[in-house]
């Protein structure tokens, strides 16, 4: 079964369209870069995702839930990091992730477990306690990852999780993620507008103008639309460019 669906996804803000006829799949155990430049329509769609935006036109299943039909079981399945941070700083680790797991309604005895079993898949048990304050991008980005994983999502949604982290971070983050990918089975979605951050094998989805241009495996898509990826995605987004 496929961890996300989406068909038909339209989204206007009043007269302005942000989303037209978006249509994607993502298999369990995938990761996909939906890549585009700034406006393209990537938040919009992860707002949709969560729920924070009611669907207009079309529809979205998670797990196979209808998330318009059933909210409830769909959203139990989806973990999000979203744009800006939302971890408060001025609490330890361990903490935020107590409070993520009582808005959650799990319990204390239960949620001790899994915010022990969280720390380590993201190595940060020996931190659990610092404050968030104190910690580099890169480790506050690994804080939410670990929130956003607390109660077992099956898909993880990622919103330009790596900006304003330096190189070194960037591509730690991204390979850490694949690797919840290969060894969890987690779906993941993750946005950019960054090429280098997707890799070859990766599946990716390229929106332009609220418009899915292009999907596939990114050397496919590269191949099809120019050579290299940069080449492919100034093909697909830069008017009047070859
Ligand atoms: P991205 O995340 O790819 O940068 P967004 O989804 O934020 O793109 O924006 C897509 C389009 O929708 C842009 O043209 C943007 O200006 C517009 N937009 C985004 N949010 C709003 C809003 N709250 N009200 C009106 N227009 C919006
Ligand atoms: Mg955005």
């Amino acid at each position: 079964m496929n961890a996300l669906e989406v068909s038909d996804l339209s989204f206007a803000y009043g007269a302005r369209e942000a989303l037209k006829q978006v249509n994607f799949s993502l298999p369990a155990g995938q990761f996909a870069a939906l890549l585009g430049p700034n406006g393209a329509g990537k938040s919009t769609l992860i707002a949709l995702l969560t729920r924070l935006y009611d669907v207009q036109r079309g529809e979205i299943r998670i797990t196979g839930h209808s998330l318009r039909k059933s909210p409830r079981p769909a959203l139990r399945q989806l973990g999000v990091v979203f744009q800006q941070s939302t971890l408060d700083l001025d609490l330890s680790i361990e903490q935020n992730l107590r409070y993520h797991l009582a808005l959650h309604g799990i319990s204390r005895r239960q949620g001790a477990a899994r915010i022990d079993a969280e720390l380590a898949r993201q190595q940060l048990t020996e931190r659990r306690h610092e404050r968030v304050r104190d910690l580099n991008g890169g480790h506050r980005r690994r804080v939410e990852i670990a929130r956003a994983l607390l109660h077992a999502p099956r898909l993880l949604l990622l919103d330009e999780p790596s900006v304003g982290l330096d190189p070194a971070s960037r591509l730690a983050l991204g390979q850490h993620v694949r690797q919840l990918c290969r060894e969890q089975g987690l779906s993941v979605l993750w946005t950019t507008h960054l090429l280098d951050e997707v890799h070859p094998s990766d599946e990716l989805l390229i929106v332009h103008q609220g418009r899915l241009v292009a999907s596939g495996r990114a050397d496919a898509v590269s191949l099809e639309h120019g050579g290299s990826l940069g080449s492919a995605f100034n093909r697909l987004t830069v008017p009047g460019a070859c």
